[in-house]
């Protein structure tokens, strides 16, 4: 009698083991034997899956937290850089380089008047181009630009003072 109490609680024993095992070893398994296959205490039931719950929980709350979200971009860390900026010096007198701001800017074109062109008299045969005033300059004395006139080997008239671009 004494001895199969004894395998009895043996029995009992390897079976709480296996269960405890269970539950450390494949939680859902070990919760369901225990709650099937024990006779413990409703009180450790329902704690032994209170820490279940915890620790299942507490191993799939960093799998579930939002990733944290990358910072990127320049740190201001001071007033004054932390680098050293490679490039030409700037000159002793200036402390700093004005930064260059594009501005609206009209760009105004003058027009230059067209030169009009200088008229001289020359007389046909003549070696003189002349002023419209002068003595030698008819009514029938041929109009022509004074480019053409030089071009045309007339020399300008020493009398009436026709322009001489040589002088
Ligand atoms: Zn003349």
């Amino acid at each position: 009698m004494n001895r199969n109490i004894d395998r009895a609680a043996a029995r009992k024993r390897r079976r709480n083991i296996g269960v405890i095992l269970r539950l450390v070893l494949c939680p859902p398994l070990g919760l369901y034997l225990m709650w099937t296959r024990t006779r413990w205490p409703r009180l450790v039931k329902i704690g032994a899956s209170a820490l279940v719950a915890f620790v299942i929980v507490l191993i799939l709350t960093p799998m579930t937290d939002p990733p944290a979200r990358q910072t990127g971009g320049v740190r201001v860390v001071g007033d004054h850089l932390q680098v050293e900026m490679l490039g030409p010096e700037a000159p002793a007198d200036r402390e700093s380089i004005d930064v260059y701001t594009p501005r609206r800017t009209a760009i105004i074109v003058e027009t230059s008047p067209t030169p009009q062109p200088v008229i001289v008299y020359c007389n046909t045969g003549g070696q003189y181009y002349h002023n419209k005033d002068c003595q030698w300059v008819k009514s029938t004395t041929p109009s022509v630009t004074l480019t053409q006139a030089i071009r045309a080997g007339y020399n300008p008239c020493p009398e009436c003072g026709a322009p001489d671009p040589a002088s």
